[in-house]
Parts: structure tokens; sequence; C-alpha cells
């Protein structure tokens, strides 16, 4: 017999003595049923207790009751417990997966049915310009205001993806992101978001290198073909021969020089930076192109130039020897280049007072202006078209110096102005330099 039944009878067997004692049937009777109502009052408290207690749902202060109730609150109790550390469980996976989420390169954005934002990470908040916490439950619509997304959007085939313009550092510097949205579960969207800024800009240099390229190409080889075709048709008179000859050999050499860069350039961006390298005497490398630039002068100036060595301190310097001479000797052509006959060029090695070193060439050229320093180390950018061309330049000569300088840990600096001459430098770090002692 359970504990309630047992209350029960002897509430109903203490309420009909109680009547029995008033010496009557009809006392005895309602003395048991009063028992009877009495049991049901009390039972009906504990019932509320526990309901009540049910209703706050708070596991860790159940109610003391013994009997029948006090299991089942010890039942809802252990059920409580469970179902909470299930939820607790399944709280901690889904922050697991939105924080592996939020650490993707990738925006992802969930919609609702009808296009509100129900969770976004932040990068995609930064793709698109909007705040994760503030604009949930806003309709993207409202905050991507761009007509090809809402066209995207409201057009329903969502099989490709779509290019828009995101907030960049700058409002004339947008970035480009590209968006695609997969439909899910009962009209839900998820929207994927990548910025292409860097692979777009890739594209468009791997897309102006090929047009400089073929453009620098073509040049020469329309003057060759042009004498060749000449040469085939019209007798010509042996000086004549000889001078259109010569010219041919020129435009030839031009596109061997040009080749020759541009394999320079792709060995320098397809090999690993040198490490350590061997230690080369700085002056062995200054006097290397100093014999060289003076060759140079010789050949293409009416009035050499004066090209001089700057005495400096003597250096071990760490790297690969032909990249450093090639850009070493790439900054003293241009001086003689670009400097009229007779103007004087400086070159030599300095310390800083960082512990860095640097190959410096000044001359008393015409300058560069301001607004060409920043892009004169790429690809094919020339101030002087027409000098580069005649002196036989590629445009190539200062990417090559600058990548030099990166690949030892270094960099280039131009120090110039119009009409007061120019000084380029090779600037490397004091892990690249070591005082040479003598004697
Ligand atoms: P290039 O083969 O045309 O000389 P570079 O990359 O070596 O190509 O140089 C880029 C441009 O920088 C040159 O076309 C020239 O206009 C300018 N430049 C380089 N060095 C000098 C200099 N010492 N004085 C004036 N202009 C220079």
């Amino acid at each position: 017999m359970t504990r309630r039944a047992i209350e029960l009878l002897l509430l109903v067997a203490l309420g009909a003595v109680l009547g029995w004692t008033q010496d009557s049937a009809g006392w005895t009777l309602g003395g048991a049923l009063g028992g009877a109502l009495a049991w049901s009052f009390l039972d009906g408290l504990r019932a509320r207790r526990v309901l009540r207690w049910l209703t706050k749902a708070d596991g860790s202060r159940a109610p003391r009751i013994g009997g029948t109730w006090g299991e089942l609150v010890d039942r809802c109790r252990k059920l409580i417990k469970k179902l909470e550390k299930k939820a607790q469980n399944s709280d901690a996976r889904l922050e697991d997966f939105l924080a592996a989420i939020q650490a993707s390169p990738n925006g992802v954005v969930l919609l609702d049915a009808s296009g509100r934002i129900e969770w976004s990470n932040l990068t995609a908040a930064n793709h698109l310009g909007f705040e994760p916490q503030r604009d949930l439950g806003q309709y993207v619509r409202n905050l991507v205001r761009n007509p090809a997304f809402t066209a995207y959007l409201g057009g329903g085939d969502f099989g490709h993806e779509i290019q828009i313009d995101g907030p960049g550092p700058r409002p004339s510097q947008p970035t480009k992101i590209s968006l695609q949205i997969h439909p899910y579960g009962k009209k839900r969207k998820l929207m994927i978001t990548r910025d292409v800024t860097a692979v777009q800009l890739a594209e468009t240099m791997r897309r102006d290198f090929v047009a400089n390229v073929s453009h620098e190409i073509r040049t020469p080889l329309t003057v060759l073909s042009g004498f060749v075709e000449t040469m085939q048709t019209i007798p010509l008179e042996e000086a004549d021969r000889s001078r259109y000859l010569d010219l041919m050999s020129q435009q030839a050499q031009r596109m061997q020089t040009l080749v020759s860069d541009l394999l320079t350039l792709s060995r320098l961006e397809g090999s690993p930076s040198p490490g350590q390298g061997e230690w080369i005497d700085s002056e062995e490398l200054l006097a290397h192109v100093m014999q060289e630039a003076r060759g140079l002068t010789q050949a293409i100036a009416q009035t050499p130039h004066d090209v001089q060595p700057v005495p400096g301190p003597d250096l071990w310097i760490s790297g690969a020897k032909t990249e450093l001479l090639s850009a070493m000797s790439n900054l003293l052509s241009n001086a003689v280049r670009y400097t009229p006959g007779g103007g004087q060029i400086r070159a030599g090695w300095r310390m800083r007072e960082d512990g860095w070193v640097e190959f410096f060439v000044t001359d008393t050229g015409p300058g560069i202006a301001a607004e060409h320093l920043p892009r004169l180390t790429e690809r094919f950018y020339r101030v002087d078209r027409s000098r580069s061309r005649e002196t036989g330049g590629t445009g190539l000569g200062l990417a090559i110096v600058k990548h030099v300088a990166q690949r030892h840990g270094g960099r280039i600096e131009v120090h110039s102005a119009l009409g007061e001459g120019s000084t380029f430098v090779i600037a490397l770090p004091s892990s690249r330099v070591r005082e040479r002692v003598t004697g």
C-alpha cells in the first residue's frame, strides 16, 4: 500500500473515531468524510507546491515532500537535470560551430524566408558594411543597397555568383566582393561572401603585363620586318644596306635585352629568397659596377660622365652576388642613361645609424617629379619614354632592383626632385652586413 493510501485511511479513521466519540452513526460517517476531505486538502497543497516548482522549473530547489509526490518531484528533478545537460551540450556545440564560422575567411549570412538577417559572421558584416549585432532581423536588401544585388536577390536565380563593390578604405577605393546565395530549408537562404579585390588586382596586373610585353616586343618586330621587306624588294646601295643592318641589329638587341630582363624578373619571382648566401667584399661589388658604368658612358655619351666611387667603410655584404650586382648595375646604368653627358655620378656604400647598410647612386641628371616616385618600380613604368627607348631601356630595371632588395630583406628608396638630380638607394638590413676588419 502506498503512503498516500495509508494517510488517507488514517485520516478517514481518525475522523470516524472522532465522530464515533459523539455516539452517533451520522457523526461517525461525517467524521470519516471530514478525514477524507482533510486528506484531499493536504494532498492538494502538496500538488500545488509541486506544480509551482514545476512552473518555475528550478531543479536546484525542489520542494521537500515525501511519498508519491516526493517521488514525482525527484523524477522530475532528474529529468530536468538531464534535459539541462543536453541543452548545455547543444549550446556548447552551437557555440563551437558559430566560432568556426566566425573564423572563416568567407562571409556567412543566414537569411530567413522573408530575407531578414538571422545570423551573420563578422567577415560578412565587414564585406557588406553592416553591424552583425545591431542589424540582426533587418531586411538584407535595405542594408546592401546595390542594384545588382537587389536584382539578384529578387530574381531567384542563384546558380551563379555576382560581384559587387564593398566598403573600402576610401569611397574611391571600394573592395570587390563576390557573393552567392544558396537556398536551404524552408525558403531560407545561406549567403556566402568573398573578398576578391586582390584576385581582381592580380588579374588586372597580369592582363596589363601581357599587353605591355606584347607591345614592347611588337614595336621592334614591326621595325625589323619593315627593314627586311625593304631589303627584299628594293635594291640598296652598300651604305644604305649597312645602315639598315645596323638599325636591324639595334632592334634585335632591344628584344634580346627585354627578354633577358623578363627572364631575370621571372627567376627572381619564382625562386626562394637567398638565405645568408656568401659574404661578399663591398669594395669588390662597387668596383665591378663602377667599371661597367664607365664602359657604358664611353659607349653612349658624347661627353662621358664623371663617374666616381665615394669612399666608405670596409664591409662584408651577405647575399646572392649575381643578384646584388644586377641591382647595383641597374641603378648605375640608369644614372648614366638619364644624366646628360658630362654630368657627375657618385656611388658607394654607407652605414646607417640603425645598423642598416645602403648602396647609393647619386646623379646630377634631370631629377624626377614627385608624382612619378611611387610608381617608378612598377614594371614598364617610365617617366621619359623616349629617353628610355633611345638608351635601350626596358622599363623593367627598377622592378628588378626592387625585387632583389626585397629578397634580401631590404628595400629600394628614391630621393629626387625635378631639376635636382636623383639618389637611388638599395637599403639592406643589419643582418646582411659585417664590418671588415683589415690588417
Ligand atoms: P628603364 O629601362 O626605362 O630605365 P627603369 O625601371 O630602370 O626602366 O626606370 C624606370 C623609369 O625611371 C625610367 O624610365 C626613367 O624615366 C626613370 N629613372 C630611372 N632612373 C633615373 C635617373 N637616375 N634619373 C632620372 N630618371 C630615372
